[in-house]
C-alpha cells in the first residue's frame, strides 16, 4: 500500500481520514523513518484503516513503533471507541486476553549470583512448565476456577497468600480487573485453562532474569528501586488457552450476530459488538475474568520462583524478589478523557500513565506507570514510566515490544535454533528452551531494534526511559 501518509514532526505520520471513504478518523503511527519503512512492509497500514472505520471510534487510530500485521487489529495498534454505543472488538485485544509482563527487583548482585545461575536456571525451567498445550501439576476446580477469574491476583495474594499485599499495589488495576463474570467463560475455556494457571506457555513467552545494565534516569531508578548491577527477573506470559478460547468464542457469536446487529465490516476480523449490546457486554465481561487469569498466571509463577531464589541463593545476600509492575499489554479497558468515557483497545500495546494520572496507585504518584518493554533475548529490554503528555498524544499508551519484523518461519530459515543457543551462551546467557527451532523463531534478528523503538516513544513525549536490562539467564515458552 503506497499511502499518502503525512509526516506531521520527526516521530509522527498521520493518513488522513479522506484516504479511504469509509475512515471516520484519521490513523497517527508513531515511528521515525527506518521504523515507517519496515512498517509498511506488511498489511499493518491497511489493518489500521479497517480499524478506523469502526462504529464509535474517536479521534485517531495509533500505531506504536513496535506495530505489525495481526489478526484483524495490528499489534501494537490502539483504538478508543465511544460509550454507549462504540463497539468493541476481540480482535482489536488479541487471542492472548492480558498477555502482560511482570518486572521483579531483587537486592541481588549480578556479578554475586552468577555461578549459582545455570543451577537457578534449572530450577526455574523444572518448576514452571512451558510450551503451548502443557499444563502444570494441579488442576482448579470449578469452584476455585470462578473466584481465580472474579479476583484475579487480588484472590491470590488475599486469600490464597501466593504474593504480599504490596504486591498488588504494582500490578495494573490492582491486579484485578472490575466487572468479571467468570459465569460468561466456557466451558471449553475453562477446560483449556484449568490445569494452565503457572505455566509460561509457548514460542513468544519467556521468563528472563537479567542485570540492570544502564540507569537512564537515576532520580526516576532511585524511586523505583532499581540500581546498576542488581538481579531482576522478566516475566512475559498471559491467559493461555483459556483466553484464547474466550476470544474465539466471542469473535464467533459477534461474526453471527453481525447482520442482526446492523454491522458492515470491511475486514470479518474486525467482528464486533457495540457495548451497549448483550454481544458487547458479555465480551467485555468475559475478557475481564480472561484477564484476572492472567494477573493470577503471572502471581502464581512470581510466587514460584520467589521461593526458588529463597531456596537457592539466600546464602549470598537478600533473595527477595519485589514487584516494580506488571502491565497487561493486550486488553480493553473503560477510561475517561476529555471526549467521555472510552473503551480503550490496546493490542500489543502498554498503557502509560504520567506521574498526575488519578488512575496510579498512590505509591506511583508523582513517578508515573512503569512501562515494560522487553526486547529479545539477546538484546535488552527497557523500563520506562509514562508521562502525562501521553494522555493526549496516545490515550495513555506505548509500545509494548520490539516487534516483529520477521515471521516465524522466515527466521527458522534465516538461523539455526543450535547456532543461536552457542552464540547466546558464548555471551554467558544461560539459555532453556525445549525445542531449537522455536529458539529460532524467537532469535533477536526477527524482531526490530527495541532502542530505535523505545527512542520514539521518548521523543514523542509518551514516555522516559529508566533503565536498560540484560539477559543472563533466558528460560522459553
Ligand atoms: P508479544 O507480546 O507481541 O508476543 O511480544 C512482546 C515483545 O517481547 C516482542 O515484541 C519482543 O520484542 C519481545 N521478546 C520476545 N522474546 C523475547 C525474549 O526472549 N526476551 C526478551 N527480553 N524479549 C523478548
Ligand atoms: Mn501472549
Ligand atoms: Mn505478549
Amino acid at each position: 500500500m503506497h499511502a499518502p501518509l503525512e509526516r506531521i514532526d520527526e516521530v509522527t505520520w498521520e493518513l488522513p481520514s479522506c484516504y479511504r471513504r469509509d475512515m471516520r478518523v484519521p490513523v497517527r503511527i508513531f515511528a521515525d523513518e527506518a521504523l515507517i519503512e519496515s512498517a509498511l512492509h506488511d498489511r499493518c497500514l491497511e489493518q489500521l484503516v479497517n480499524v478506523a472505520t469502526l462504529h464509535g471510534v474517536v479521534r485517531h487510530v495509533l500505531a506504536m513503533p513496535d506495530v505489525h500485521e495481526g489478526y484483524g487489529f495490528p499489534v501494537g495498534g490502539v483504538a478508543a471507541t465511544a460509550l454507549p454505543d462504540g463497539v468493541i472488538s476481540p480482535g482489536g485485544i488479541g487471542f492472548d486476553v492480558n498477555c502482560g509482563v511482570r518486572l521483579l527487583v531483587s537486592t541481588l548482585r549480578a556479578t554475586d549470583v552468577a555461578h549459582a545461575l545455570p543451577a537457578v536456571m534449572h530450577e526455574i525451567s523444572r518448576s514452571i512448565p512451558t510450551g503451548y498445550g502443557h499444563g502444570g501439576r494441579t488442576a482448579l476446580d470449578d469452584a476455585e476456577m470462578d473466584r481465580v477469574l472474579a479476583g484475579g491476583a487480588q484472590y491470590l495474594v488475599r486469600e490464597r497468600h501466593a504474593g504480599i499485599a504490596d504486591d498488588l499495589d504494582h500490578i495494573e488495576s490492582g491486579g484485578m480487573l472490575p466487572g468479571a463474570e467468570p459465569a460468561l467463560v466456557s466451558e471449553r475455556a475453562r477446560t483449556r485453562g484449568r490445569d494452565q494457571l503457572g505455566t509460561l506457555g509457548g514460542g513468544n513467552h519467556f521468563l528472563e532474569v537479567q542485570r540492570v545494565a544502564h540507569v537512564h534516569d537515576e532520580a526516576l531508578a532511585t524511586r523505583l528501586g532499581i540500581a546498576e548491577g542488581q538481579v531482576t527477573v522478566l516475566i512475559h506470559t498471559g491467559s493461555r488457552g483459556l483466553g484464547h478460547q474466550v476470544c474465539t468464542d466471542f469473535v464467533r457469536r459477534m461474526d453471527e450476530r453481525s447482520d442482526a446487529l446492523g454491522i458492515v465490516l470491511p475486514d470479518r476480523q474486525l467482528a464486533c459488538a457495540p457495548l451497549s449490546s448483550p454481544e458487547g457486554r458479555d465480551y467485555l465481561a468475559a475478557m475481564a475474568a480472561a484477564a484476572n487469569f492472567a494477573f493470577a498466571n503471572r502471581q502464581t509463577i512470581t510466587h514460584a520462583v520467589r521461593a526458588i531464589f529463597a531456596r537457592m541463593l539466600h546464602t549470598l545476600g537478600d533473595p527477595t524478589l519485589r514487584l516494580v509492575y506488571d502491565v497487561a499489554h493486550n486488553v480493553a479497558k473503560i477510561e475517561r478523557y476529555p471526549e467521555g468515557e472510552l473503551c480503550v483497545h490496546r493490542k500489543g500495546a502498554t498503557r502509560a500513565l504520567g506521574p498526575s494520572s488519578d488512575d496510579l496507585a498512590p505509591a506511583l504518584r508523582g513517578i508515573g506507570q512503569p512501562v515494560l518493554i522487553p526486547g529479545s533475548m539477546g538484546t535488552a529490554s527497557l523500563v520506562m514510566v509514562g508521562r502525562d503528555a501521553s494522555a493526549g498524544l496516545s490515550f495513555s499508551s506505548a509500545c509494548h515490544g520490539a516487534g516483529r519484523v520477521m515471521s516465524r518461519g522466515a527466521a527458522r530459515r534465516a538461523i539455526q535454533g543450535h547456532v543461536l543457543r552457542h552464540q547466546l551462551e558464548a555471551r554467558g546467557i544461560v539459555v532453556k528452551c525445549p525445542s531449537s527451532p522455536e529458539l529460532a523463531e524467537e532469535a533477536p534478528l526477527a524482531y526490530k531494534d527495541v532502542d530505535r523503538v523505545v527512542d520514539v516513544v521518548e521523543r514523542a513525549g509518551i514516555a522516559t526511559k529508566v533503565a536498560r536490562l540484560e539477559p543472563i539467564g533466558v528460560l522459553k515458552g
